[in-house]
């Protein structure tokens, strides 16, 4: 029988693994990640787990047993360092090798930190990827002290969301022209806004950072660009992520930020596999890499797939969430490219609806608050339905309609 090796222990890793044994498969697994934990969902660590409100348990997908149990030899603590593709062998940070016949990377994304000029040395200064980064911003978030979030992106705002919950003082920087810049319309971004302010987070856009300022090696204050002195006793920051792709590319893989491969999963080496925040792959033509647990699942069930020997190409559909204070933001489809926007007003005081179009096609919606519109549209999506716009835009209109 083949020999796998996956590379990372996160959503990706666990769900190629938990999808073979559901397809049959029961090939030798052996799983290694550099944290001291067996897989866990991420998107809690900066919504209920920072709260305080969610214990690490039930972050977990199974408990260490399971993995055993499952024919799975998971080892943790435990980096790859390295891998011979000649030989096909994976060198580890303790510095033995594995033999493997099917290599599948699954390594992740690692968050941008500030330049180490401009004070991202400093101690306070925290980014949100993994369960230590959380455990250790948790102990940071006491009522009355001041935070200072750089990033107006999902993971920013969710960090500002919670401190503010707690009673702490938050102040949330945006170097764009608008928080959301990459990821949603105008008009998600308006609502969102709204939602921070009335909450008391102070959201300056078009506002960089100059620099932290120290004392001790600890942070305590921050110059920004519009020339004002913030407090700040911990900084969050939140500017997005890389690919970890440099075990690929040391190993002479096709890399173009992040790991190329084709919408089997597979990399520019037949032998080995992709999936999740590291991978690049096609879609509509394009070459794009996504953050999202939808995608790390959908892409390593296609891999398993594969590897059982039932392929079948992987055509995302994409969706997402976010949670700050009690509002729900749900978004399905993928809006890059949009040349058009329409805002729905939901039934409900608070709820709406921003849907994407492109070339007049319906492309994404974003839903805050509105389960019945992300939940329509969605489907829209899936059934490849374009809406009448004037059906949009009435609140009166039942868009099951649409769905019949
Ligand atoms: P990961 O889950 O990051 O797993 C990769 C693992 O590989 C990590 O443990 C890493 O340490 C390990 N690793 C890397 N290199 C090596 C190596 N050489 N050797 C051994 N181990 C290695 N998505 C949503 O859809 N909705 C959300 O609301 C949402 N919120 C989020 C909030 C936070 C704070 C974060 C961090 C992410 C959030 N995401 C959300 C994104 C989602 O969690 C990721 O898209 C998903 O975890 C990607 O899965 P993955 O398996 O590709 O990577």
């Amino acid at each position: 029988t083949e020999r796998l090796v996956i590379v990372g222990a996160g959503q990706a890793a666990f769900a190629l693994a938990a999808k073979l044994r559901a397809l049959k498969d029961e090939r030798p697994i052996t799983m290694i990640g550099d944290e001291p934990v067996p897989p866990y969902q991420r998107p809690p660590l900066s919504k209920k787990y920072l709260l305080g409100e969610m214990s690490f348990e039930r972050l977990t997908y199974r408990p260490d047993a399971w993995f055993n149990e499952n024919g799975m030899d998971l080892r943790l603590s435990t980096r790859v360092v390295k891998i011979d593709r000649a030989v096909k062998t994976v060198t580890l940070s303790d510095g033995s090798t594995l033999d493997y016949d099917v290599l599948v990377l699954a390594t992740g994304a690692t968050p941008r930190k500030l330049p180490v000029e401009i004070g991202g040395t400093l101690e306070g200064v925290f980014e949100v990827r993994n369960k230590a980064d959380a455990d250790r911003l948790a102990g940071e978030m006491r009522p009355g002290r001041h935070l200072l979030v750089v990033g107006g992106g999902y993971i920013g705002l969710e960090a500002a969301a919670v401190a503010r919950k707690l009673g702490l003082e938050v102040v949330l920087i945006e170097a764009a022209e608008r928080i959301l810049r990459r990821v949603a319309a105008a008009e998600t971004a308006d609502a969102m806004r709204a939602i921070h302010e009335e909450h008391g987070v102070s959201i300056r856009e078009k506002t960089g950072l100059v620099n932290l300022i120290g004392e001790n090696g600890h942070v305590v204050a921050a110059d920004l660009t519009d020339g004002s002195r913030v407090r700040a006793d911990f900084v969050v920051v939140g500017i997005g992520v890389t690919a970890n792709d440099s075990l690929a590319k040391d190993a002479g893989l096709d890399v173009a930020g992040g790991i190329i491969v084709d919408e089997l999963g597979r990399t520019s080496d037949d032998s080995i596999f992709a999936a999740g925040d590291c991978a690049v792959f096609p879609y509509r033509g394009q070459p794009i890499r996504l953050e999202s647990v939808q995608n790390a699942v959908d892409q390593a069930e296609a891999i398993a797939a594969v590897l059982a020997g039932e392929p079948r190409p992987y055509v995302p559909q994409p969706w997402f969430w976010s949670d700050q204070y009690d509002v729900k933001l749900q978004i399905a489809g993928y809006n890059a490219g949009y040349s058009e926007t329409l805002v729905r007003p939901g039934s409900r005081p608070g709820a709406l609806s921003i849907w994407y179009f492109r070339a007049g096609d319906l492309i994404a919606v974003d839903a805050i608050n509105d389960a019945k519109a992300y939940v329509s549209g969605k489907k829209m999506l899936e059934n490849g339905i374009n809406p009448p716009k004037e059906s949009l835009a009435d609140s009166n209109f039942d868009l099951k309609q649409l769905l019949a």
